[in-house]
C-alpha cells in the first residue's frame, strides 16, 4: 500500500527567518497529516534548510531542491550531498522542469544526481513533464517516456522504488492551469506503465506525484485517482493556511 504524500516546493522563495516561522506554525497540522498516514515535507531554498530542520516537526521531510552529483571539487555555486546530509537532509529534488529550463538540467544529468542521492541513502523526487509544445502536439507521453528512461537509467529495481516520481506539465506550473484530472490520471497511469516496464513489478510500490498549479481546492480530484500517490506543490505550500488545507484536501 503506497503511503501518500505531499510535498512543498517553496522554489527562491523565504528568508530563514521566514521559513523558520512557517516551520513552527506547521508542527500541528505535520501531526494530524501523520496520524492520518500522510507523509508531509517541504523544500526550502540551501540557505533555509538548516533553520526549518532545527524549528519543524521532525515527522515533517525537508527536502532540497537540487544538488550536485559531485562530493565535493570546483563547482562555484552548487552544494554536494555529503553538505546535505551534515545538516540531517535525506531528501532532494531533481530535475525540476525551472532547473531544466533556466540551468540546462538534463535528464541524463539527473539521473547522476539521482544514482548520488540513492548511494547516500538519500530519498531523490525526480521530476518529468511535458513542455505546452509537446502537449498540443500530443507527444506527451513520448516526452515524458524519454524523461524516465533517461533519469532513471541502470538503476536496479530495488533502487527504483527508492525514487519518487513526480509528473509536472509544464505548462500547469505556477500558471494557474491545471491538468485535468483525466490527463494527470493519464498521463501518471502511463508512466507507472513505463516504470513497470523498467523495473517489473518494483513500479507497483513506487509513489508518482502529481504537480501543476494544485491547490487546496482541486487536490483531492488528483488525490482520488489509484496511480496518483500524491501532490508536488509550488504556490500553494508557501502559507501555512493553505498548506492545512492541502493537507485537509488529501485527506477528503
Ligand atoms: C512546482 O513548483 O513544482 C509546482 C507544481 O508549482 P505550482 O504548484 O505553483 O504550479
Amino acid at each position: 500500500m503506497r503511503k501518500k504524500l505531499l510535498l512543498g516546493n517553496w522554489k527562491m522563495n523565504k528568508t530563514p527567518e521566514e521559513a523558520a516561522s512557517f516551520a513552527r506554525a506547521a508542527s500541528e497540522m505535520v501531526d494530524f497529516a501523520v496520524s492520518h498516514n500522510v507523509d508531509v515535507g517541504v523544500a526550502p531554498t540551501y540557505v533555509c534548510l538548516d533553520a526549518v530542520k532545527k524549528a519543524i516537526n521532525p515527522k515533517c521531510i525537508v527536502a532540497a531542491q537540487n544538488c550536485s552529483e559531485h562530493d565535493h571539487g570546483a563547482f562555484t555555486g552548487e552544494i554536494s550531498i555529503p553538505m546535505l546530509r551534515a545538516i540531517g537532509i535525506d531528501w532532494c529534488i531533481v530535475g525540476h522542469s525551472e532547473r531544466r529550463a533556466y540551468n540546462g538540467e538534463t535528464s541524463e544529468a539527473c539521473n547522476a544526481k539521482i544514482k548520488a542521492l540513492l548511494a547516500a541513502g538519500m530519498t531523490p523526487v525526480y521530476c518529468c513533464g511535458e513542455s505546452l509544445e509537446a502537449f498540443e502536439k500530443g507527444e506527451t507521453k513520448k516526452f515524458v517516456a524519454e524523461q524516465i528512461r533517461a533519469g532513471l537509467k541502470d538503476l536496479t529495481p530495488d533502487e527504483a522504488r527508492k525514487v519518487i516520481v513526480a509528473y509536472e506539465p509544464i505548462w500547469a506550473i505556477g500558471t494557474g492551469k491545471s491538468a485535468s484530472t483525466e490527463i494527470a490520471e493519464d498521463t501518471i497511469g502511463f508512466v507507472r506503465r513505463t516504470l513497470r516496464e523498467l523495473f517489473g513489478t518494483a513500479a507497483v510500490d513506487m509513489r508518482i506525484l502529481y504537480g501543476g498549479s494544485v491547490k487546496p481546492d482541486n487536490v483531492s480530484a488528483y488525490i482520488g485517482a489509484p496511480d496518483i500517490d500524491g501532490a508536488l506543490v509550488g504556490g500553494a505550500s508557501l502559507d501555512p493556511v493553505s498548506f492545512k488545507g492541502l493537507i485537509e484536501g488529501m485527506l477528503r
